[in-house]
């Protein structure tokens, strides 16, 4: 066992006694960087809510892993086709589990005021999981040293820093796991103390339950574990920012030119104006704890400062996350189905509030134009000609909040395929499509007028075996 895993495993003992050893500072934040360590984004508001914080590394839970690998194989194959919240919560006894859902129907409440998330409420399911703590309130607070014992281990003065919320993350997927699925975790601390963290590999964030800010940090969080953004604050790095291109989509090394002239980054949207987002889109310097060096994509955004809207770009890369986990199509005719041509095939499209999704049906990759925004279609109405066809339905996002068309080809976009295996009975006279009545009707007239198309084995003559011919097609519903 080298080095490294011998600290790691230590820290992991230290971490379930709910005593925080200090990482180690490091130019990228406190902590230390490896494989061994998740990113945990701390941040936190000032008086006018100006964000300040900075990036912790802390031991990767692997138990917490595994539960989440196991919910995910749980749920393969099995599309509940929603972005799953579970909110758990610490330091609740059992006579506080009301006090525990008004905590999180708070934050849940919040959430939904903001765009992109207001607009794709029906997009999301919220979970409370009550878990029962023995003590009630989580340790270290008010001050350090105060050690309480909580289902969930959650504690201030994580890694040495007071504000710094910390969670035993395998724990909160425990008691997590009894929801339907789990894509993020929210774990509140029954407490009213200034605080909270972002785990940014295993989808959960920290509040404290009682603090009147606690949705809005909640909300910050999920903009880094949820759409892997970036701080746009400029506290807490050096004040010069010299390194590389940074990852996240809303900072950049680049300037309004540059990004223009490289068509890089939010390149696409500069200028936008669209409400319910921070105006305009351009290039602000300052980001990502640096003053210089690093450009942000609006001046104010929810990134940056608590109680802010969004972003477009963060808003676009929300969407696309959250198309990660929903399709835009709910429900309807099983893909690859084999239907029949009398059949009514159906599509039920996600709807968010804001605006219908597009659906479109092809016919062999020819668009239905009748059929356009319809969310089912008759088969028997397309008149199709005998032998096998395709019917396509495609279901696609038009929002205007993304510019990216592949991001809306890849992720926004999801289409149904279904064979039709047509067939045109010989003895449907009247060509409608269907065999009945006035086929025979309509065939006897013809004979009497010896009309030619009721010279049905085209021998020339009007006789007996036309007659019998036709019955007999009729009966077996033969196929031309
Ligand atoms: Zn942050």
């Amino acid at each position: 066992m080298n080095a490294i895993n011998t600290l790691s495993i230590g820290l992991i003992v230290t971490l379930a006694g709910s005593v925080f050893a200090a990482p180690e500072h490091t130019h990228q934040g406190h902590g230390i960087n490896n494989q061994n360590t998740e990113k945990v984004h701390g941040c936190w508001g000032d008086a006018h809510g100006n964000l300040e914080g900075d990036v912790f590394f802390l031991p990767m839970d692997q138990e917490a892993r595994e539960i989440m690998e196991s919910v995910d194989r749980a749920n393969r194959g099995f599309t509940d086709n929603r972005v799953d919240f579970v909110v758990v919560g610490d330091g609740y006894t059992a006579a506080e589990q009301d006090l525990f859902h008004t905590n999180a129907n708070t934050i849940e409440n919040s959430f939904f005021q903001y765009e992109p998330f207001k607009s794709y409420e029906s997009y999301f399911r919220f979970t409370q999981v009550e878990v029962i703590s023995v003590d009630s309130g989580v340790d270290n607070d008010p001050s350090q040293g105060i050690n309480r014992n909580t289902a969930l281990d959650m504690a201030y003065w994580c890694g040495g820093t007071e504000r710094l919320l910390c969670v035993n993350v395998s724990k909160a997927y425990t008691h997590a796991a009894a929801a339907p699925d789990i894509d993020q975790v929210i774990a509140i601390a029954n407490s009213s103390k200034y605080g909270g963290a972002g785990y940014s590999s295993s989808n959960l964030g920290t509040a404290a339950g009682r603090n009147s800010s606690a949705a809005q940090i909640a909300i910050h969080e999920m903009g880094h574990s949820l759409g892997d953004l970036a701080d746009e604050y400029t506290y807490g790095g050096p004040t010069t920012y010299t390194g590389g291109e940074l990852s996240a989509v809303d900072v950049s090394i680049y300037n309004r030119n540059e990004q223009l002239n490289q068509e890089t980054k939010w390149h696409y949207w500069m200028d936008a104006t669209t409400p319910g987002f921070d105006n305009p889109i351009d290039t602000y310097e300052g980001g990502s704890y640096s003053q210089f060096g690093v450009f942000r994509p609006s001046n104010n955004s929810m990134m940056r400062a608590l109680g802010r809207p969004f972003n477009l770009v963060s808003a676009e890369r929300l969407l696309r996350q959250i198309y990660l986990e929903v399709s835009p199509i709910d429900d309807g005719t099983p893909d690859g189905s084999t239907v029949s041509q009398s059949d009514v095939v159906w599509v039920t499209p996600m709807q968010p509030l804001s605006h219908d999704l597009q659906v479109l049906w092809y016919l062999d990759d020819e668009l239905i134009v009748s059929a356009i925004q319809q969310d089912s279609l008759d088969l028997s109405t397309l008149g199709l000609d005998s032998g096998s066809h395709t019917i396509r339905v495609e279901v696609t996002d038009p929002t205007p909040w993304v510019r990216n068309e592949a991001i809306r080809t890849n992720r926004m976009t999801d289409s149904r395929t279904f064979t039709v295996d047509a067939c045109t009975p010989v003895a449907d006279f009247n060509g409608d499509g269907a065999l009945n009545f006035f086929d025979i009707s309509d065939f006897l007239n013809a004979f009497n007028a010896q009309d030619p198309a009721a010279d049905f084995n085209q021998s020339g003559s009007f006789n007996f075996f036309d007659i019998s011919g036709y019955l007999s097609a009729f009966s077996t519903g033969d196929c031309s």
